[in-house]
């Protein structure tokens, strides 16, 4: 199937989803999830009506980012270390994966050098696996303090990465909970945050993130097919 075929179908399963739900008029965001996949088959989904996409790595978003420029947003959605904070913090339009300390605070000093305020999602962890990154929910109050006491950082919402389960209504629960925080922190109206977006929901499983209030969906393979991490 070729990119146009995929995202055509994607786009009509997800205004149908928001249709159902009433939830038409919303603002939402497909990012087109585009790691190990080259410039030419993203400016192709570019053609089709891709404005947003994903990379997990900060070196492969920085070299994309040079060679396509402004045609798109950028996510910085994988994994981030401390050090490459200052590749990245002027060229990611969000960065998801804002879920320690360390993080904070070397978010916090690079935007104080280059006054630049940087929007960020807290990325929480409800699988509570080990090996996938964000912060526990028993965490998640203390972080809160410490962003509050920042001047750099402004929280856009929060992310989750769902545990794969075969069937995707398992995870439904996981999706839920996202939502009541997601509804929470909003209606808390605390400083630095201005909350915003719900990003969750990935190839196997947005249809149900969607369902439980995601209005950020990160899709992959259903748009670009099986990634080959040969080429990179
Ligand atoms: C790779 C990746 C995705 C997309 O996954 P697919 O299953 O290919 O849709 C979404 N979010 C993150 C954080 C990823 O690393």
């Amino acid at each position: 199937m070729s990119i146009k075929n995929n995202l055509n179908l994607i786009q009509e399963d997800i205004e149908e989803l928001l249709k159902k739900l009433g939830r038409e008029k919303d603002p939402f965001t497909l990012i087109a999830v585009s790691k190990t996949v080259d410039c030419d088959r993203i400016q192709e989904a570019v053609e089709w009506g891709i404005t947003d996409i994903g990379e997990n790595k900060v070196q492969e978003l920085v070299r994309k980012k040079e060679e396509m420029g402004d045609i798109v947003k950028y996510h910085m959605i994988g994994a981030l270390q401390s050090n490459k904070v200052k590749d990245v913090m002027d060229k990611a339009f969000l960065i998801h994966s804002l879920d320690r300390n360390s993080l904070l605070k070397e978010i916090e000093k690079r935007g104080r050098q280059r006054e630049q305020v940087v929007d960020c999602l807290i990325e929480i962890n409800l699988g509570e696996e080990e090996s996938k990154a964000g912060i526990y929910l028993e965490e998640l109050e203390t972080f809160i303090e410490k962003i509050e006491n920042c001047n750099y950082i402004r929280i856009k919402g929060i992310m989750t990465i769902a545990p794969f389960y075969e069937d995707p209504e398992d995870v439904r629960p996981i999706f839920r909970k996202m939502k009541e925080i997601f509804d929470d922190l909003k209606n808390r109206s605390l400083h630095n945050f201005d909350m915003e977006y719900l990003s969750m929901g990935m190839s196997h499983d947005f249809k149900i993130a969607i369902e439980e209030g995601s209005n950020m969906v990160r899709i992959g393979t259903s748009i670009f097919g099986e990634r080959d991490y040969s080429k990179i």
